[in-house]
């Protein structure tokens, strides 16, 4: 199924037990605006290139459209569409008062130079000149979009106003109005939950054995922290290839560095060749390191990767999605019988919106937090909320996921109802 036949078929799952208003689901199973747009680039050799270009702005009963902006060769507006409808459930589960959007090219950024990548994100800024701004649609990073692309949004929308606009971006540098934390925010706030299950379940952190997929800003981070809480991490994977583990201590502190440094996790054994085998570890397909011997499985990279396919041979017991949208429907009704606890993206990494939400108050207020207060304020919104959806979910018997869907439903149904819509 795709992304957002996946998207639609949790909403429905979550509408039902919680017997939505129907007027309501209709209203939250489509877009309220759809911007599709092509982008020219001048190329360094003098060619233009023409880019297709997303923004999908997919609710704002409870505050302006919110959402990254991805930059994937593989993102199309399927995709977009149900990554922007789950930054609608994402922001509502943990009660900041946003809407949900989301942004994509299809590009392979890797391909481009850095002046390349400047000229095709100013271009895509000024094809949403009108429709973004800090009281309608804020974006921020997504897959391999950063702080610096977020920086020439910045400028390129601040240019076109005349003044500076700080607020019509997170994720930005620090020195132009970024937030401290927001680096880490995503991971930490996953992070956040994670220790939550720990308590409950009275897991031993240096008996528990975890598996990082995807090690770019979610996954790299998440895999440190974890790293640093004495959990042994003993496989990760990037898009090129998956490491794991050979001497059942997990990776020791150096090859964790070294990875997080290199951005990648192919380069640990300073080999450059997929093929080699170290002593200390081997590398195997993306594919087996989802099925192997382990505690917690993060999944850090993109949607539909535990499927109905593969979701009987996942060993974890717990996984935690920081990437949006990683487990299909049906691979979570097989999980949920296996007795797998799946903490779904949209509580898990809604660290990522949280400490955005807080970049923009700064903004606002031109009035800048510590990160121990970036990080208290998050902690507090991520437990409080955990709280919440897990007395749903024992309540009601269900899967996780559904329980953050209902609490989120809740918020955006009283929302709706109280502008009248519905
Ligand atoms: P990133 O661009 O920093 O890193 C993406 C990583 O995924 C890279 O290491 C890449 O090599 C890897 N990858 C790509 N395809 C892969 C594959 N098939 N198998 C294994 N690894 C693969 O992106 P990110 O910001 O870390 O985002 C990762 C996920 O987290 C996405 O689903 C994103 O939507 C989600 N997310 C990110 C944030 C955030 O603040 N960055 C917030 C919420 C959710």
């Amino acid at each position: 199924m795709s992304p957002l036949q996946n998207a639609l078929t949790q909403l429905k799952k979550a509408a039902d037990l919680v017997k939505l208003d129907p007027a309501v689901l209709e209203i939250l199973k489509k877009p309220k605006k759809i911007h599709q747009f092509s982008i020219p680039v001048k190329m360094d050799n003098g060619q233009t290139k023409v880019f297709d270009g997303y923004r999908v702005q997919w609710n704002d009963a409870r505050g302006p459209f919110k959402g990254g902006i991805r930059f994937h060769p593989k993102t199309d507006l399927n995709e977009v569409e149900a990554l922007s409808f789950w930054m609608t459930i994402k922001c509502a589960a943990v009660g900041i008062p946003y809407g949900g959007g989301k942004g994509g090219v299809t590009v392979d950024p890797k391909k481009l130079s850095t002046t390349e990548l400047e000229r095709l994100t100013r271009g895509y800024t000024r094809a949403l000149k009108n429709d973004i701004g800090p009281e309608k649609d804020i974006p921020a990073p997504d897959v391999y979009t950063t702080p610096q692309i977020m920086g020439w949004i910045m400028d390129e929308f601040s240019k076109i106003k005349g003044y500076n606009v700080p607020g019509v971006v997170t994720g930005k540098p620090l020195e132009i109005g970024g937030s401290a934390g927001r680096g880490t925010a995503t991971a930490q706030g996953g992070f956040y939950v994670l220790e939550e299950i720990v308590k409950k379940m009275k897991i031993d952190p240096k008996k528990t054995k975890v598996v990082v997929q995807g090690f770019g800003n979610a996954g790299a981070n998440m895999a440190d922290l974890c790293f640093h809480a004495g959990y042994k991490i003993i496989g990760v994977s990037d898009s090129q290839t998956a490491v794991i583990d050979k001497t059942g201590k997990g990776f020791d502190s150096h090859v964790i560095a070294k990875m997080k440094e290199k951005k990648g996790v192919v380069d640990i054994c300073d080999c450059d060749d997929l093929k080699c085998s170290c002593k200390d570890h081997i590398h195997i397909t993306n594919e087996k390191l989802l099925e192997m011997d382990c505690d917690i499985l993060v999944l850090a990279a993109l949607e539909n990767q535990i499927t109905k396919k593969n979701a009987g041979r996942v060993k974890a017991k717990i996984i935690l999605e920081l990437a949006n949208g990683p487990t299909a429907p049906e691979a979570d009704e097989k999980l949920f019988k296996k007795n797998v606890l799946v903490l779904p993206d949209v509580l898990a990494n809604a660290g990522g919106v949280t400490v955005s939400y807080f970049e923009w108050v700064q903004n606002l207020a031109n009035y800048y937090w510590s990160e121990k207060e970036v990080f208290e304020k998050l902690k507090k919104i991520m437990v409080e909320n955990f709280d919440e959806a897990w007395k749903i979910k024992e309540k009601n018997k269900t899967d996780f996921r559904t329980a953050v869907f209902a609490l989120a439903l809740g918020r955006l149904e009283k929302a709706i109802k109280a502008r009248g819509w519905a």
